[in-house]
């Protein structure tokens, strides 16, 4: 390989390269963690505990043995192991997708006016709303239908999914979502108790002014049906655990207030009847659904998507959180790890993981470096010159012999 083909193979990846030779990823010894996610996925695959779900033919139709695990972490390092290409629908783990989208489109105060922020304490699919005639939380079915009338309002049903359809792709990295027509029809002709939540809901004037329960309850359904792989999957946790920014495409896809509040109610509420032994064994954010998936979230480290049919008798598959066990008696995630003078667990991440953010903070501007380093270390210059922009190593030249020679103030640096 010569210089020049050289450059076109690693140019546009060359800020992934540099961090990966100079192990500044995430996870540097990166072999030996997901040496360990194998054996954990092994131990795991024995399980043979629990049951598929069977309310409509599409879920009923999966083998109990299908098991995969996706990892991808905030720096796009990448893992999977076993049935990580097959489609399943998202079901319940499309609620923290669905309530973040809200968040982010029409804030916390409006969307909370509509949906509280507590665990219910009851089954996910209970007629039952809080002493405000509010659904308890988005994570149960009554929540999430009436958040489902919240986004895009006033816009027709084809415009809604595909927004939705939008915001869950980039996500996912623009990795595989699709939609399963099937599932869709399937919830609606058994979706009885759903249709009762709903009226219920309308009833107790849960909806905002203009929203009909019907098309709310049609637009849950349809969630409900979207489809993705373990592998895809990982990416939106990943997204999540990246504060919104999706680690794959560098898109910043949800604000960081979407992801904060998403993160508490995931950890909260996240994990059907169960939720409350999560928080307590995993401490981590989740969310599970009755398709077997189960969406984990390691905040500012990655993002985990296990699937495998078989569920426990409250509904989370089984080998899901066995998984999610076994990692946490392995690593040090466990929100509370972390206390001073607990015992040691394995920590995995970067040690001096605090550096990017302190060089870029502690920065102070003088003549000699004009604008503040990014994280890598480089100035603006530094990357025009390594892409090979000549246009804006131009610009950027002129701007500096202007600014040295006292022509341009400070302030105009922020319009370079
Ligand atoms: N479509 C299911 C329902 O609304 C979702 C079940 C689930 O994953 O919790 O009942």
């Amino acid at each position: 390989m010569d210089r020049e083909l050289f450059h076109k193979c690693v140019g546009g990846n060359i800020v992934l390269l540099i961090q990966a030779f100079r192990k500044k990823f995430i996870i540097p010894e990166f072999d030996s963690f997901v040496s360990k996610i194998d054996q954990i996925y092994n131990t795991v695959q024995k399980n043979h505990n629990g049951h598929v779900a069977v309310y409509i033919p599409h879920l009923a139709k999966f083998s109990p043995d299908l098991w995969g695990v996706s990892l991808c972490t905030v720096d796009g390092q990448r893992h999977s192991i076993g049935d990580t290409k097959e489609p399943f629908c998202l079901q319940s783990c499309v609620k923290p997708l669905e309530y973040a989208v809200a968040i982010h489109e029409a804030g916390t105060e409006k969307v909370h006016r509509y949906v509280g922020m507590e665990p219910s304490g009851l089954k996910f699919n209970k007629l039952y709303l809080d002493e405000e005639d509010k659904p308890h939380n988005p994570m149960v079915n009554a929540g999430a239908i009436v958040i489902s009338s919240l986004i895009k309002p006033g816009s027709n049903k084809a415009e809604k999914f595909d927004y939705m359809m939008d915001f869950i792709k980039k996500m996912a990295g623009r990795e595989y979502v699709g939609f399963s027509n099937a599932t869709f029809q399937s919830e609606k002709e058994t979706g009885d108790r759903n249709f009762a939540i709903g009226y219920y809901l309308k009833e107790k004037k849960c909806f905002p002014t203009g929203a009909e329960m019907i098309d709310a309850l049609d637009f849950y359904f349809q969630l409900c049906s979207i489809e993705v792989t373990c592998e895809s999957g990982s990416v939106m946790a990943a997204t999540l655990a990246h504060g919104g920014i999706c680690p794959i495409t560098g898109e910043r896809v949800l604000s960081a207030e979407a992801v904060r509040n998403t993160l508490s109610l995931m950890h909260s509420c996240g994990m059907y009847d169960f939720s409350g032994q999560m928080a307590f064994h995993v401490g981590l954010p989740a969310k599970s659904g009755v398709s077997g998936a189960v969406l984990l979230v390691v905040p500012n480290v990655m993002g985990v998507m296990c699937w495998s049919p078989p569920l426990d008798k409250v509904g989370n598959s089984v080998r899901g959180i066995h998984f999610c066990q076994e990692l946490v008696s392995s690593f040090n995630f466990h929100n509370y790890d972390n206390l001073r003078h607990l015992v040691k667990k394995q920590d995995p991440r970067r040690q001096d993981r605090d550096d990017r953010v302190r060089d870029f903070e502690s920065y102070e501007p003088s003549v000699s470096s004009l604008p503040p380093p990014s994280r890598w270390g480089n100035i603006p210059l530094d990357d025009a010159m390594q892409f090979g922009h000549s246009a804006v190593v131009k610009v950027l030249q002129d701007y500096q012999v202007a600014y040295l020679h006292g022509g341009m103030g400070q302030n105009t640096s922020n319009s370079v």
